[in-house]
């Protein structure tokens, strides 16, 4: 058993260790506390490659194992957790195009995406529907239906995969919400209805690829947000959005949760690495102030109450990390890890926010400071609780992979 990174994960580690010490850190409080976004930092990101961190290789991306990914997502959450968010939903898009895209859709979008020359998102949630993604309610009416070949024509099941070659495409009517770099997204992969009367539901769910320049798009409004600064997190709204068939994912309507499930899945190692880089700085902290702050006399990393703390956070930091690589390196193996991801997702968050809220408390009234950046951590740790899957349906997701024995432990 090898815990150690390879030679190009490290120098990976090390070259955006330096980039974030030297371009992130200096600018991320000033720039987090007056909501600027991040343009210059977007630009060396694109230089450095880290748009097609998911792409292929082929279409000029960097076609990074995963656990490069969560060593990547780490480092640049240790400088500032809402830059890694503007690569997040992005390189989760990339790898879901490239996994389930037709090689019209591939040819058409991985090659700029990945040079970060155009950006993705991804639009799951709406104001009704978070964790429950089958109760969404956006539509996708197919258009010139030539009644041959979907749900309305003869010999299909509702809600089984068709292709829509009798249709131009679809009229998509909804709402979407808390939806990051979405004023970025080109095009916005966007779940849709193609046929609501479907049983169940996600039987008649689809992605499509949404060009934000069509007619009836429209991002309503930035959502104001405790943290996670950096990137804009919007609502949009989709008023008789006319979508090309050809921007169907895959070409087969009925597809769309299965694709996003499995993205998701990418995601939460993503989220979970991220969670590492938080409580990793929380950590780095810590110890540096109790090792300047001095009260009765000598520094209070003399005291055992601040000794057990530090002790607390190395320990749960470094399980997390081992957890999220461990989850990481799994589906390098080409296996299954819903489980795995899952774990380390649910696990290094809660270990972020509690770390960021033991080294704020270490730091006494300055950690309640904007001055000092324990609270910016405070304010961010949350969101990895709450993205890409609530960490309580992760668990009921978790428990229902044990249970079935499709997971083991052991
Ligand atoms: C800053 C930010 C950025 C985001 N970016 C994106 C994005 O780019 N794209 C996107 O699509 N979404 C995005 N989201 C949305 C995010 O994925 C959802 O908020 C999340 O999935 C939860 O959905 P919800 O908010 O509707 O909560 P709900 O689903 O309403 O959940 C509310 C509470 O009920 C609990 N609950 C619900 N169902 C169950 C159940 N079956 N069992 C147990 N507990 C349950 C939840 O755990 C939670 O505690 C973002 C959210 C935030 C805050």
């Amino acid at each position: 058993m090898d815990f150690e990174l390879s030679d190009e994960q490290r120098l990976l580690r090390d070259t955006i260790r330096s980039f974030v010490d030297a371009q992130i850190r200096p600018v991320a409080r000033q720039w987090e506390d007056s909501g600027r976004y991040p343009d210059e930092i977007v630009a060396t990101m694109a230089q450095m490659g880290l748009f097609g961190l998911l792409v292929p290789e082929e279409y000029g991306g960097m076609a990074a194992d995963m656990v490069s990914l969560a060593v990547v997502f780490e480092e640049i959450s240790r400088g500032w957790m809402g830059v890694a968010g503007i690569i997040g939903s992005h390189s989760l898009s990339c790898w879901m195009i490239a996994q389930y895209g037709t090689e019209q859709q591939r040819r058409a979008h991985l090659p700029a995406l990945a040079t970060g020359e155009r950006r993705t998102g991804i639009a799951l949630t709406e104001p009704g529907a978070g964790s429950d993604l089958q109760g969404i309610a956006t539509t996708a009416r197919r258009e010139g239906d030539a009644g041959g070949s979907g749900p309305s024509g003869s010999g299909v099941s509702p809600g089984d995969a068709v292709s829509p070659r009798a249709s131009t495409g679809y009229l998509v009517n909804g709402r979407k919400t808390w939806i990051t770099n979405a004023r970025h997204a080109d095009p916005l992969p966007v779940l849709v209805k193609t046929d609501p009367s479907a049983r169940p539901a996600h039987k008649g769910m689809s992605v499509l690829l949404v060009d934000p320049s069509a007619a009836g798009f429209e991002v309503v409004r930035d959502l104001p947000k405790l943290g996670y600064k950096g990137p804009e997190t919007c609502e949009i709204v989709l008023d008789d959005v006319r979508v090309p068939a050809a921007g169907l994912l895959g070409g087969a309507e009925g597809r769309g949760l299965q694709q996003v499930l499995a993205a998701l899945e990418k995601g939460r190692i993503n989220i979970a690495a991220r969670a590492v880089g938080v409580a990793q700085e929380a950590y780095d902290l810590a110890l540096r102030y109790a090792g300047e702050r001095e009260a009765f006399g000598q520094k209070i990393s003399g005291f055992q109450a601040v000794q057990l703390k530090l002790a607390d956070m190395a320990m749960k930091l470094q399980a997390a990390r081992l957890l999220t690589y461990w989850a990481a390196a799994r589906a390098d193996a080409g296996q299954r890890a819903d489980l795995e991801s899952g774990l380390a997702k649910v696990y290094a968050s809660e270990v972020a926010q509690e770390c960021a809220f033991t080294a704020m408390q270490v730091h006494g009234g300055y950690g309640y400071s904007k001055e000092f950046t324990v609270e910016r951590l405070y304010r961010d740790a949350p969101l990895m609780v709450i993205g890409e899957g609530t960490n309580d349906i992760l668990r009921t997701v978790i428990a229902e992979s044990l249970i079935s024995g499709r997971g083991v432990i052991g």
